[in-house]
């Protein structure tokens, strides 16, 4: 009987694709083993076995399969399943999961081919339009043949471009059918066993009297073997005997010495194993176990809501502890800013080499290293730690997830699909586990509240800092009537400034924030009121002052700054808002003495830089530090003392039914930065409306009063987490056809679905990188069905691709969106 296979291909297909199945592969076939196949005229892909069976396709006559590549199934029963709830729930293609879900490393390639670079974020640097499409046909397909290259620009001539992309780092090159990922090997050398005897040694040594170099590398290869037992690196060999790499070459020809390679695992932990005894429990962290361990008796979930400094870690530790000790694996999710390098040793020094770190910042081969160690169930992935994406990891026996700062937004992937939430989709993911889940958090997503308040989720609070440390005093600075009397120094109120001084007079820290980066969002003309934009994007250009530049913060773009005004040429150009950098500046003018440093995209760019920063204002090398929300997470420092927030405003005016909730969180978090010592520390927020009920909560530390009261909005408005929200975007470079597209797809959702559709409506950025961008958002009552729903939606987009004009329209699922 003829045998079919049925494969996920790992690009983004609705379908799965059948091929054909030679006798001779057929054997030990199973769900989630590679194989290589053909596709469309030419290409090869890596795709992942589904099912076998015996029924031909009627559409189509199936190609066959080139070859098996695994033996033992890479992606295991329950990735399946759950790779299958992640493409249906978040509306996107089963290859689209695969795609994201395993390394690019285990995913084959054919003849020349252009590769995403592997450590280079070209986010925010100069890209051109060309370089851009590239890089974004990269973020939806492993690699691109350069004949993929050419068609997708339209030009012959691609390599220099290529070539132009490659140094910056931004894409990889690669040749022929090979898997790309290679155990590291460390060259080590021993002596050839026939010189064991000391007589044969003695004899070796006399014979290499006249190559006094050799002679060397032998003596120094035998004190070696003497006193280490274990070979030598080539490296170290060659460095210890001081002579060339030549010399040794000479030696491992004449046989003299053997060369070993020895595989190793980069993953190492290298410290000691789990000295630290885990810390003895305060009484009400004691008692906070005891709630989760009881709530988990009848609940899968459980929110652990502890103030700032309450101590959750440690209770996450003692509870992980408890699933280590029955041999099962923990997962301990974190957003990826929060996943420093503090966090990590305090777990290593906790559970030693039973921790692994899934970080993307490592290298393809590493994660192919972690990914293969989860599968085998090692001891060194009993805790994996990571961000969002280490849950697609091939765990064999998970028990326990830990969602730590559950309700920060980055746990959400917004590009490309699968635009998943990374709490929800670890919840479905332990529940295919039988696992429990433990939500952390000082301040819980609405949508987590929520389930407690309706009996899903177990809760347990902390309301006191660890080790009896007060909570900051947090206050508002009212600065409307301070600039109304110009009472303000630049951005600073006199409080301010005052709590600054004496901050720095006891010789403790000062924490700065402001969400914006660059010295000022507007540059304007005094004369004519022209600004400067993207031309790329409809977005005015932030000036950056120490580049002296213009930059555009969506594309890249960025120009020198102009003397005149591009429109009317007279020298009157004002700036109009602020950022980090000009926060920098006015305090260096304020307080000359004081050391500075500043955090945000610009200045931690670099691998380490990020590292660097924290570590040095850890260790005192500064007293202020200015930051975006990058100061906000999961960073434990000793000495700051003073929080000052520059501008509560325009975090509370950013038009998104988020924005209040997002601003307590904010706001709670950068707070929780001051005072984790003896002495309590102070919080100040400057603002323009010291009325404003958030701002309000912000400061009695008022979180059940937060949650009432944007829930009653929500419940009013038809948002999460009473409904359900999926935003369509529509994108496109032409004007009208996008608005005419958007229009059809709108008016169909309406019929469908009535009242529960808003939109289309242009996003606050309506044009970036040339492309127009329309959304309509769809409201789902709790009571109707989601999957109904999405099918509805699914219909319309075939209709409307049945529409000529429509079809180069994108079209773009977020369910959930944040
Ligand atoms: P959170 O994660 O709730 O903000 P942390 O877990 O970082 O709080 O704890 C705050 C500080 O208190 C850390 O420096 C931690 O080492 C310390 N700490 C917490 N619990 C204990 C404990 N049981 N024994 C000793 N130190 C503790
Ligand atoms: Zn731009």
């Amino acid at each position: 009987m003829e045998q079919f296979v049925d494969v996920v291909l790992p690009i983004p297909l609705e379908r799965l694709f059948t091929y054909r199945l030679p006798g001779d592969l057929a054997a030990n076939l199973k769900q989630g083993m590679r194989v290589a196949v053909p596709f469309g005229k030419s290409k090869i892909y890596t795709a992942l076995v589904f099912r076998v069976h015996q029924e031909p396709p009627t559409a189509y006559d199936p190609k066959e399969i080139h070859e098996v590549i695994d033996e033992v199934p890479l992606v295991n029963n329950i990735q399946m399943e759950h790779w299958q709830w992640i493409a249906t729930y978040y509306m996107c293609t089963l290859g689209e999961v695969f795609r994201t879900a395993v390394p690019g490393a285990f995913l084959l390639e054919s003849e020349t081919l252009v590769l995403k670079g592997e450590e280079k974020e070209w986010e925010d640097e100069e890209v051109s339009d060309q370089e851009f499409l590239v890089l974004e046909a990269l973020e939806h397909q492993t690699s691109l043949k350069i004949g993929d290259v050419c068609d997708i620009l339209e030009r012959k001539t691609v390599l220099p471009l290529l070539h132009r992309m490659y140094e910056k780092g931004w894409i990889q090159l690669r040749e022929t059918l090979h898997s790309q990922y290679k155990p590291k090997y460390i060259r080590s050398v021993t002596l050839h066993p026939k010189y064991e005897s000391e007589k044969d040694l003695n004899d070796l040594l006399d014979e290499l009297n006249r190559a006094p170099k050799q002679r060397e590398v032998i003596l120094t290869l035998f004190q070696h073997q003497a006193t280490e037992r274990i070979p030598i690196e080539i490296i170290e060999l060659q460095k210890k005997s001081r002579v060339s790499a030549g010399v040794i070459r000479g030696l491992l020809d004449k046989d003299i010495l053997q060369e070993k390679k020895i595989r190793t695992d980069r993953i190492t932990y290298e410290g000691d194993e789990g000295v630290l005894t885990q810390p003895e429990l305060s009484d009400f962290q004691q008692k906070c176990l005891g709630e989760i361990r009881d709530s988990f008796r009848e609940l899968d979930v459980t929110l652990l809501q502890g103030v700032t400094s309450s101590g959750k870690t440690e209770v996450y530790m003692k509870l992980m502890e408890t699933f280590l000790s029955q041999g099962k694996q923990v997962l301990y999710l974190l957003p990826e800013i929060a996943l420093t390098t503090q966090l990590i040793s305090r777990l290593q020094a906790c559970f030693g080499s039973r921790v692994s770190v899934f970080h993307s910042r490592f290298s393809l081969n590493e994660r192919v290293e972690v990914w293969n160690n989860v599968r085998r169930n090692e001891e060194k992935a009993q805790v994996v730690i990571g961000a969002r994406s280490s849950l697609f990891l091939p765990f064999e026996n998970l028990g326990l997830v830990i969602v730590d700062e559950e309700h920060e937004n980055s746990f959400k992937q917004f590009d490309p699909a699968p635009r998943y939430h990374a709490r929800d989709a670890a919840i479905v993911l332990a529940t295919l586990h039988g696992a429990k889940v433990l939500l952390g958090s000082a301040t819980p997503s609405l949508e987590s509240y929520y389930n407690v308040r309706t009996g899903k989720y177990g809760h347990t609070v902390m309301n006191y800092r660890y080790g009896g440390v007060q909570m900051p005093a947090v206050e508002l600075v009212d600065i409307r009537d301070a600039s109304r009397r110009k009472r303000m120094k630049g951005h600073f109120s006199e409080k301010l400034i005052a709590g600054i001084q004496e901050t720095l007079s006891l010789r403790e820290q000062v924490i700065l924030f402001q969400n914006r980066r660059g010295y000022a969002p507007i540059v304007e003309c005094m004369t004519c009121g022209h600004a400067p934009q993207c031309p790329n994007c409809d977005v005015s250009l932030t000036y950056h002052q120490s580049r002296n530049e213009l930059r555009c913060h969506y594309c890249g773009y960025h120009e020198k700054m102009m003397v005149q005004c591009m429109a009317c040429g007279n020298a009157t150009l004002d700036t109009k808002g602020f950022g980090t950098e000009q926060i920098e500046k006015e305090l260096k003018e304020l307080f000359p003495e004081a050391r500075t440093g500043r955090m945000d995209l610009d200045t931690t760019r670099g691998k380490f830089a990020y590292e660097k920063i924290i570590s040095g204002f850890a260790s005192g090398q500064f007293d202020i530090l200015v930051g975006t929300q990058m100061v906000t997470k999961g960073l434990d420092f000793r000495h700051v003392n003073l929080v000052g927030i520059m501008n509560a405003d325009a975090l509370l005016n950013f038009p998104d039914f988020r924005a209040h909730e997002r601003s307590y969180q904010l706001l709670t978090q950068v707070a929780g930065r001051a005072g984790r010592t003896e002495k309590q520390g102070t919080v100040l927020i400057q603002t323009y409306n010291p009325q404003n009920p958030v701002l309000r909560q912000v400061v009695s530390g008022d979180y059940i009063g937060m949650y009432e009261e944007q829930l009653s909005q929500r419940s009013e408005y038809r948002y999460p987490p009473v409904n359900r929200i999926i935003r369509i975007s529509f994108k496109h470079k032409g004007y009208s056809t996008l608005n005419e597209a958007a229009a059809w797809f709108g008016k169909a959702l309406r019929n469908a679905f009535g009242e529960q559709v808003l939109g289309p409506e242009f996003p606050p950025v309506a044009r970036i990188r040339n492309q127009f961008i329309k959304q309509v958002l769809v409201k789902i009552p709790r009571d109707r069905s989601l999957a109904q729903t999405k099918n509805s939606i699914k219909r319309i987009e075939n209709s409307f691709n049945a529409i000529s004009q429509y079809r180069s329209v994108r079209v773009i699922y977020d369910v959930d969106y944040f």
